[in-house]
């Protein structure tokens, strides 16, 4: 098959921007998208836009299968300010909602990770994503991320290279860092017990950034890692088998 010499190429799928970046060596278009954990299952329309050389404009269609899967619902017990917090532990919600707003807003649109990301811990991830949580019999929630059953003060590693967009204390997240990756994808580390990095640091893949705890809204210490693209919540662990190129900026 002859490849088509695109000079840009843009794709959307499920109302989400994918962002394609281009690499000499393998002459091979990337991009990087995903499903949120609450999307229905069924067919839907991967969308690519490509510019030629010569300015003409290709669209190409394809569909994408989304699979069902079943996931547990499971029972918790937390310190009763968790499910209803008190006017001052209301007001700092709604502070760290502005925070986060700002670290989830649009980051840089090129890749800043290269490679395979990696594992945070050393620990096995558990099976935690997308189970139904209910809190004290009141509040039921969906997992958006995975947990790493690890003792308090582990030192948690930045699973690619990025930039910090969030090291605050938050109320439900606890000590929580934000990392843009760039493409519309962010890790995000929560409960941890220190943090090691600052808002704007750009930090390297494998480095340390925080030591794990179990601050915030947590039944005991773990690391829940979450995997944000474009507003929507990915399974970390597939992020984590994924085999990535190496991104050099060409
Ligand atoms: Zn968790």
């Amino acid at each position: 098959m002859t490849a088509i010499p695109f000079t840009s190429l843009d794709g959307t799928l499920i109302g989400r921007e994918i962002h394609f970046f281009h690499t000499q060596q393998k002459n091979t278009w990337y991009g990087l998208g995903g499903v949120d954990v609450e999307t229905p299952s069924g067919s839907y329309a991967l969308n690519l836009t490509g510019t030629t050389r010569n300015g003409q404009k290709l669209v190409i269609q394809r569909a994408v299968m989304i699979g069902k899967t079943n996931y547990p619902r499971v029972t918790l017990h937390v310190p009763e300010q968790f499910v209803a917090p008190s006017p001052e532990q209301q007001q700092q919600i709604e502070q760290d909602k502005t925070l986060k707003s700002a670290a989830f807003a649009k980051g840089d649109l090129l890749p800043q990770w290269s490679g395979n990301f990696l594992m945070p811990v050393e620990a096995d991830a558990s099976d935690s994503f997308g189970t139904a949580r209910v809190f004290n019999g009141k509040v039921a929630s969906v997992h958006r991320g995975t947990d790493f059953r690890v003792i308090s003060g582990t030192p948690v590693r930045a699973a690619n290279d990025g930039q910090v967009v969030l090291a605050n204390p938050l109320f439900f997240e606890g000590n929580c860092v934000v990392i843009d990756h760039g493409e519309g994808l962010k890790t995000i580390y929560m409960h941890l017990s220190e943090i090691r990095v600052r808002v704007g640091d750009r930090v390297k893949k494998g480095q340390v950034i925080a030591l794990s705890g179990g601050t915030g809204r947590a039944t005991g210490p773990h690391l829940h890692l979450a995997a944000r693209w474009e507003g929507a919540y990915l399974d970390p662990t597939k992020l984590l088998k994924l085999r990535m190129p190496a991104y050099h900026g060409e």
